[in-house]
Protein backbone atom coordinates (compact mmCIF):
# COMPACT_ATOMS: atom_id res chain seq x y z
CA UNK A 1 0.00 0.00 0.00
CA UNK A 2 1.55 3.28 -1.05
CA UNK A 3 0.50 6.35 1.87
CA UNK A 4 2.16 9.28 0.71
CA UNK A 5 1.91 12.30 3.07
CA UNK A 6 -0.79 13.32 4.65
CA UNK A 7 0.37 16.63 5.61
CA UNK A 8 -2.13 16.49 8.89
CA UNK A 9 0.28 19.34 10.39
CA UNK A 10 -0.17 21.93 8.06
CA UNK A 11 -4.16 21.07 8.34
CA UNK A 12 -6.55 22.85 11.25
CA UNK A 13 -8.85 19.73 11.14
CA UNK A 14 -10.60 21.82 14.12
CA UNK A 15 -12.26 24.55 11.81
CA UNK A 16 -12.04 21.68 8.58
CA UNK A 17 -16.29 21.08 9.33
CA UNK A 18 -17.59 19.74 5.48
CA UNK A 19 -16.51 16.36 4.35
CA UNK A 20 -17.73 15.81 0.57
CA UNK A 21 -17.11 12.17 -0.49
CA UNK A 22 -16.82 11.05 -4.34
CA UNK A 23 -18.11 6.99 -4.37
CA UNK A 24 -17.58 4.51 -7.01
CA UNK A 25 -18.52 0.85 -7.70
CA UNK A 26 -15.28 0.14 -5.42
CA UNK A 27 -16.74 1.05 -2.15
CA UNK A 28 -19.43 -1.78 -2.52
CA UNK A 29 -17.13 -4.50 -3.82
CA UNK A 30 -16.52 -5.65 -0.73
CA UNK A 31 -20.48 -6.16 -0.11
CA UNK A 32 -20.72 -8.53 -3.40
CA UNK A 33 -21.26 -6.20 -5.96
CA UNK A 34 -19.50 -6.43 -8.99
CA UNK A 35 -17.59 -3.26 -10.37
CA UNK A 36 -17.54 -2.29 -14.06
CA UNK A 37 -13.93 -2.44 -15.37
CA UNK A 38 -12.33 -4.63 -13.03
CA UNK A 39 -11.27 -7.99 -14.43
CA UNK A 40 -14.82 -10.17 -13.51
CA UNK A 41 -16.17 -6.83 -13.60
CA UNK A 42 -19.76 -6.68 -14.97
CA UNK A 43 -18.80 -5.62 -18.69
CA UNK A 44 -16.56 -8.71 -19.19
CA UNK A 45 -20.08 -10.58 -19.33
CA UNK A 46 -22.70 -7.88 -21.00
CA UNK A 47 -22.12 -5.44 -23.43
CA UNK A 48 -22.96 -1.88 -22.77
CA UNK A 49 -24.36 -1.03 -25.49
CA UNK A 50 -26.83 -4.33 -25.17
CA UNK A 51 -28.08 -2.98 -21.50
CA UNK A 52 -27.48 0.22 -20.65
CA UNK A 53 -28.22 2.67 -23.25
CA UNK A 54 -31.41 3.98 -24.43
CA UNK A 55 -30.79 2.30 -27.87
CA UNK A 56 -30.69 -0.86 -25.95
CA UNK A 57 -34.08 -0.45 -24.33
CA UNK A 58 -35.53 0.51 -27.49
CA UNK A 59 -34.39 -2.85 -29.07
CA UNK A 60 -35.10 -5.02 -26.35
CA UNK A 61 -36.77 -3.71 -23.08
CA UNK A 62 -36.80 -6.81 -21.91
CA UNK A 63 -32.58 -7.62 -21.88
CA UNK A 64 -32.87 -4.61 -20.22
CA UNK A 65 -35.18 -5.44 -17.44
CA UNK A 66 -34.01 -8.32 -17.34
CA UNK A 67 -30.36 -7.52 -16.20
CA UNK A 68 -31.08 -4.89 -13.78
CA UNK A 69 -33.47 -7.25 -11.98
CA UNK A 70 -30.30 -8.98 -11.67
CA UNK A 71 -28.74 -6.19 -10.38
CA UNK A 72 -31.76 -5.60 -7.86
CA UNK A 73 -31.54 -9.01 -6.61
CA UNK A 74 -27.47 -8.66 -5.36
CA UNK A 75 -28.28 -5.30 -4.04
CA UNK A 76 -31.32 -6.31 -1.84
CA UNK A 77 -28.95 -9.35 -0.52
CA UNK A 78 -25.76 -7.23 -0.31
CA UNK A 79 -24.95 -5.14 3.43
CA UNK A 80 -23.07 -2.55 3.53
CA UNK A 81 -19.06 -3.07 4.54
CA UNK A 82 -16.82 -1.08 6.70
CA UNK A 83 -16.06 1.66 4.45
CA UNK A 84 -20.20 2.79 4.36
CA UNK A 85 -20.73 2.25 7.99
CA UNK A 86 -17.14 4.33 8.92
CA UNK A 87 -18.45 6.71 6.61
CA UNK A 88 -21.94 6.84 8.72
CA UNK A 89 -20.18 6.98 11.78
CA UNK A 90 -18.06 9.71 10.83
CA UNK A 91 -21.20 12.61 10.33
CA UNK A 92 -20.33 12.20 14.35
CA UNK A 93 -17.82 15.00 14.25
CA UNK A 94 -18.15 16.37 10.64
CA UNK A 95 -20.64 17.44 8.20
CA UNK A 96 -20.70 14.51 5.42
CA UNK A 97 -22.36 14.90 1.94
CA UNK A 98 -21.88 11.98 -0.18
CA UNK A 99 -22.41 12.14 -4.14
CA UNK A 100 -22.41 8.12 -5.25
CA UNK A 101 -22.00 7.21 -8.79
CA UNK A 102 -23.23 4.02 -7.35
CA UNK A 103 -27.30 2.97 -8.14
CA UNK A 104 -27.25 0.76 -5.04
CA UNK A 105 -28.70 1.98 -1.52
CA UNK A 106 -25.80 0.69 0.80
CA UNK A 107 -24.77 4.40 1.90
CA UNK A 108 -28.15 4.81 3.37
CA UNK A 109 -28.39 1.03 4.87
CA UNK A 110 -25.15 1.86 6.67
CA UNK A 111 -26.65 5.28 7.48
CA UNK A 112 -25.65 8.24 5.76
CA UNK A 113 -28.06 10.85 6.18
CA UNK A 114 -27.02 12.96 2.53
CA UNK A 115 -26.59 10.63 -0.84
CA UNK A 116 -26.66 12.03 -3.82
CA UNK A 117 -27.09 9.72 -6.52
CA UNK A 118 -25.87 10.60 -9.62
CA UNK A 119 -26.97 7.64 -12.04
CA UNK A 120 -29.94 6.97 -10.29
CA UNK A 121 -30.92 3.87 -8.10
CA UNK A 122 -31.62 0.51 -8.51
CA UNK A 123 -34.50 0.41 -6.18
CA UNK A 124 -36.79 2.58 -8.31
CA UNK A 125 -38.47 2.88 -11.12
CA UNK A 126 -39.67 5.55 -13.61
CA UNK A 127 -42.06 6.54 -16.32
CA UNK A 128 -40.85 6.39 -19.45
CA UNK A 129 -42.37 9.45 -20.89
CA UNK A 130 -42.14 11.73 -17.68
CA UNK A 131 -39.36 11.73 -15.80
CA UNK A 132 -40.91 13.17 -12.66
CA UNK A 133 -42.91 9.92 -12.23
CA UNK A 134 -40.33 8.07 -10.00
CA UNK A 135 -41.35 4.87 -8.24
CA UNK A 136 -39.94 2.07 -5.76
CA UNK A 137 -39.98 -1.22 -7.11
CA UNK A 138 -41.74 -3.79 -5.01
CA UNK A 139 -39.46 -6.91 -4.50
CA UNK A 140 -36.44 -7.72 -7.07
CA UNK A 141 -38.04 -7.48 -10.12
CA UNK A 142 -39.43 -4.63 -12.68
CA UNK A 143 -41.49 -6.60 -15.53
CA UNK A 144 -42.79 -5.27 -18.94
CA UNK A 145 -46.33 -4.57 -18.59
CA UNK A 146 -45.60 -2.47 -15.63
CA UNK A 147 -46.92 1.27 -16.42
CA UNK A 148 -46.87 4.58 -14.84
CA UNK A 149 -49.34 6.88 -13.91
CA UNK A 150 -49.68 8.16 -17.48
CA UNK A 151 -50.11 4.39 -19.03
CA UNK A 152 -46.50 3.96 -20.38
CA UNK A 153 -43.99 0.85 -19.15
CA UNK A 154 -41.96 1.59 -16.73
CA UNK A 155 -38.10 1.93 -16.78
CA UNK A 156 -35.25 1.57 -14.20
CA UNK A 157 -34.39 4.78 -12.67
CA UNK A 158 -31.12 4.42 -13.89
CA UNK A 159 -29.24 7.21 -15.77
CA UNK A 160 -27.73 5.20 -19.17
CA UNK A 161 -24.51 5.62 -21.32
CA UNK A 162 -25.85 8.62 -23.51
CA UNK A 163 -28.06 10.18 -20.91
CA UNK A 164 -27.54 13.68 -19.01
CA UNK A 165 -26.70 13.74 -15.88
CA UNK A 166 -29.67 15.78 -13.96
CA UNK A 167 -27.82 15.66 -10.76
CA UNK A 168 -24.67 17.17 -12.03
CA UNK A 169 -24.79 20.54 -11.34
CA UNK A 170 -26.30 20.21 -7.27
CA UNK A 171 -23.05 17.59 -7.84
CA UNK A 172 -20.64 20.34 -8.44
CA UNK A 173 -22.21 23.05 -5.55
CA UNK A 174 -21.74 20.20 -3.03
CA UNK A 175 -17.49 19.57 -4.37
CA UNK A 176 -17.16 23.28 -3.98
CA UNK A 177 -18.19 23.02 -0.30
CA UNK A 178 -15.76 20.53 0.98
CA UNK A 179 -12.82 21.39 3.69
CA UNK A 180 -11.96 17.58 2.72
CA UNK A 181 -12.78 16.03 -0.56
CA UNK A 182 -12.82 11.91 -0.35
CA UNK A 183 -12.58 10.00 -3.69
CA UNK A 184 -13.34 6.18 -2.94
CA UNK A 185 -13.33 3.05 -4.89
CA UNK A 186 -13.71 4.67 -8.37
CA UNK A 187 -11.87 4.44 -11.94
CA UNK A 188 -12.82 8.02 -12.44
CA UNK A 189 -12.68 6.91 -16.15
CA UNK A 190 -17.15 7.83 -16.38
CA UNK A 191 -17.99 11.40 -17.43
CA UNK A 192 -19.23 13.61 -16.11
CA UNK A 193 -18.65 12.36 -12.78
CA UNK A 194 -15.49 12.22 -12.77
CA UNK A 195 -14.83 15.88 -13.62
CA UNK A 196 -16.01 16.43 -9.88
CA UNK A 197 -12.37 16.39 -8.72
CA UNK A 198 -11.82 19.62 -10.59
CA UNK A 199 -13.84 21.24 -8.61
CA UNK A 200 -12.58 20.47 -4.88
CA UNK A 201 -11.80 23.50 -3.27
CA UNK A 202 -7.70 24.43 -3.94
CA UNK A 203 -7.23 24.70 -0.02
CA UNK A 204 -9.47 21.67 0.82
CA UNK A 205 -7.90 18.30 1.52
CA UNK A 206 -8.07 15.76 -1.35
CA UNK A 207 -7.72 11.59 -0.31
CA UNK A 208 -8.37 9.25 -3.10
CA UNK A 209 -8.45 5.28 -1.93
CA UNK A 210 -8.72 2.44 -4.27
CA UNK A 211 -6.19 0.08 -4.71
CA UNK A 212 -5.78 1.31 -8.29
CA UNK A 213 -5.55 4.82 -7.38
CA UNK A 214 -3.66 7.37 -9.69
CA UNK A 215 -3.79 11.03 -9.37
CA UNK A 216 -6.38 12.60 -11.25
CA UNK A 217 -6.01 14.14 -14.32
CA UNK A 218 -4.93 17.61 -13.56
CA UNK A 219 -4.98 17.29 -10.51
CA UNK A 220 -1.65 17.24 -8.27
CA UNK A 221 -2.94 17.93 -5.03
CA UNK A 222 -4.13 14.12 -3.70
CA UNK A 223 -3.04 11.93 -1.13
CA UNK A 224 -3.95 8.69 -2.82
CA UNK A 225 -4.10 5.72 -0.32
CA UNK A 226 -3.69 2.45 -2.49
CA UNK A 227 -5.88 0.15 -0.47
CA UNK A 228 -9.34 -1.57 -0.62
CA UNK A 229 -12.41 1.12 0.76
CA UNK A 230 -12.79 -1.68 3.93
CA UNK A 231 -9.77 -1.80 5.04
CA UNK A 232 -8.76 1.91 3.75
CA UNK A 233 -11.37 4.01 4.47
CA UNK A 234 -11.61 3.05 8.09
CA UNK A 235 -8.25 3.66 8.88
CA UNK A 236 -8.40 7.36 7.21
CA UNK A 237 -11.20 8.22 8.62
CA UNK A 238 -10.12 7.51 12.17
CA UNK A 239 -7.43 9.38 11.65
CA UNK A 240 -9.81 12.45 10.48
CA UNK A 241 -11.79 11.67 13.78
CA UNK A 242 -9.07 11.70 16.11
CA UNK A 243 -7.58 15.18 14.63
CA UNK A 244 -10.48 16.65 14.84
CA UNK A 245 -11.59 15.66 18.27
P1 LIG B 1 -15.45 1.29 -12.18
O1 LIG B 1 -15.90 -0.12 -12.32
O2 LIG B 1 -15.08 2.04 -13.41
O3 LIG B 1 -14.16 1.31 -11.25
C1 LIG B 1 -14.15 0.58 -10.06
C2 LIG B 1 -13.01 1.09 -9.22
O4 LIG B 1 -13.12 0.42 -7.97
C3 LIG B 1 -11.62 0.78 -9.79
O5 LIG B 1 -10.84 1.96 -9.76
C4 LIG B 1 -11.07 -0.28 -8.84
O6 LIG B 1 -9.67 -0.15 -8.64
C5 LIG B 1 -11.83 0.05 -7.57
N1 LIG B 1 -11.96 -1.07 -6.64
C6 LIG B 1 -12.09 -2.39 -6.86
N2 LIG B 1 -12.19 -3.08 -5.72
C7 LIG B 1 -12.15 -2.15 -4.73
C8 LIG B 1 -12.23 -2.23 -3.31
N3 LIG B 1 -12.38 -3.39 -2.68
N4 LIG B 1 -12.14 -1.07 -2.60
C9 LIG B 1 -11.99 0.13 -3.24
N5 LIG B 1 -11.91 0.26 -4.57
C10 LIG B 1 -12.00 -0.87 -5.31
O7 LIG B 1 -16.56 2.03 -11.35
P2 LIG B 1 -16.95 3.57 -11.29
O8 LIG B 1 -15.74 4.42 -11.35
O9 LIG B 1 -17.90 3.70 -10.16
O10 LIG B 1 -17.76 3.89 -12.62
C11 LIG B 1 -18.53 2.99 -13.34
C12 LIG B 1 -20.04 3.10 -13.26
O11 LIG B 1 -20.45 1.85 -12.74
C13 LIG B 1 -20.66 4.09 -12.35
O12 LIG B 1 -21.38 4.93 -13.15
C14 LIG B 1 -21.66 3.30 -11.47
O13 LIG B 1 -22.96 3.82 -11.67
C15 LIG B 1 -21.69 1.95 -12.06
N6 LIG B 1 -21.71 0.80 -11.13
C16 LIG B 1 -22.34 0.87 -9.91
C17 LIG B 1 -22.33 -0.23 -9.07
C18 LIG B 1 -23.03 -0.15 -7.73
O14 LIG B 1 -24.03 0.56 -7.63
N7 LIG B 1 -22.53 -0.79 -6.69
C19 LIG B 1 -21.68 -1.41 -9.45
C20 LIG B 1 -21.07 -1.45 -10.71
C21 LIG B 1 -21.09 -0.34 -11.53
Amino acid sequence: MYYSGWAVERCNFAIMKRVVVLSGAGISAESGIKTFRDSGGLWEEYRIEEVATPAAWQKNPELVLDFYNKRRKQVLEAKPNPAHLALAKLQEQFEVKVITQNIDDLHERAGSKSVLHLHGEILKSRSSVDPGLIYPVSGSELLLGEKCGKGSQLRPHIVWFGESVPAMDEAIEITKTADIFLVIGTSLEVYPAASLVMYAPDDSVKILIDPHAELPFGTGDFTLVRNTAGKGVPEVLNKLMMYHA
